[in-house]
Parts: C-alpha cells; structure tokens; sequence
C-alpha cells in the first residue's frame, strides 16, 4: 500500500541551532515515513552549513545498513572530498544504532545530536553506550533530547499506521 506524500504535520519554531537542524532532520524523517521506510533521519552541519543529509531507505535499498545516519556521514565525506569529517556536527532524529555510532567514531564526527531514544538499538545508553567509554582517538561531545517528543511521536505514528494497514490486508484476504 502505497502512501501519498503528505505535508510535514509539526509546526515548530525553533529556538536554538539544535533545534533548527533537528528540525531539518525531522524533515529527512517526514520523508522515510512518506516513502513507508521507518521514520529516521539525519543532517551533517559543517561550519554551521548543512553538507548531507539523509534518511532511512532500509527497505528501498533492501540494505539493512542503508540507515539515515550511514547515507549521510557518506554524503557528507564525498561533500567535504575526505573521510575525515572534522568540524561537524551530526543531526539524528533517533538515538543512534551501534553501527552508526561505530561509524562517528571512525568519521572522527566532533559532536552528536540526537532526539528520542531507541530502547532496542540505542548504542548511547538505551540498549549499550559505545560512547560511556573513552576512546582511544576519539571522543565525540553528544546532546540528547533535542525535539524528542517530534521524532518520538513519528514513529509511533508509523508503526500504528502500519498496524492498521496490516490489519486491512488481512481483512481483505479473509
Ligand atoms: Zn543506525
């Protein structure tokens, strides 16, 4: 079933820089929800200018690496010509997974910013915290919680929607 491309539902004013590139991301999310993917996404901000962004494109790709936060950290290397991504900051919508935080690590991302939390792959406390420990070549400064109640409010969107729609083919094929 295939869903029409809706208008973003928030109306948010920002009141900070994290708000307003969360926001952005919310937006990336907007458009994974509108592509039936599960709502995450993510922006890079290099020198206060946005360089990638993503969202999750999982089941587009039939790659379950294919995470908001993998495509833009690519995005945001080719962007800058270097894997290296130093002086950026990282939007996401939702806490990190632990191949996303694996990946800042070795991106070398400065700073984090993510919204709601993840209880089944969060790697920043939810499920693990790969960041608790210091790491040998990198440490990367994170704030959370930043327009959680959007992003968390998104996906339980998504994931009634999808029960719902479930529930009708089901209907339909009995
Ligand atoms: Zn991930």
């Amino acid at each position: 079933m295939k869903r029409e491309k809706r208008p973003f539902p928030f109306v948010i004013s920002a009141t900070s820089d994290d708000e307003k590139f969360m926001l952005l991301a919310l937006r990336e999310a907007w458009t994974a929800f509108c592509c039936e993917e599960v709502p995450v996404g993510a922006v890079l901000v290099h020198k206060g200018i946005v360089i990638a962004r993503g969202h999750n494109q999982v089941e587009m790709l039939k790659d379950a690496t294919a995470h908001a936060e993998m495509l833009c950290m690519t995005a945001g290397e080719a962007a800058l010509s270097n894997w290296r991504l130093a002086d950026t900051v990282l939007y996401c919508t939702i806490e990190p997974c632990s191949m996303c935080a694996g990946a800042m690590l070795l991106t070398r991302i400065p700073q984090l910013v993510w919204g709601a939390p993840d209880l089944r792959h969060g790697a920043n406390g939810s499920w693990i915290d790969l960041f608790k420990t210091q790491h040998p070549m990198h440490s990367i400064e994170v704030r959370s919680g930043v327009l959680q109640e959007y992003a968390a409010a998104m996906m339980r969107d998504f994931f009634q929607l999808r029960r719902q729609e479930k529930g009708k083919e089901n209907d339909q094929k009995s």
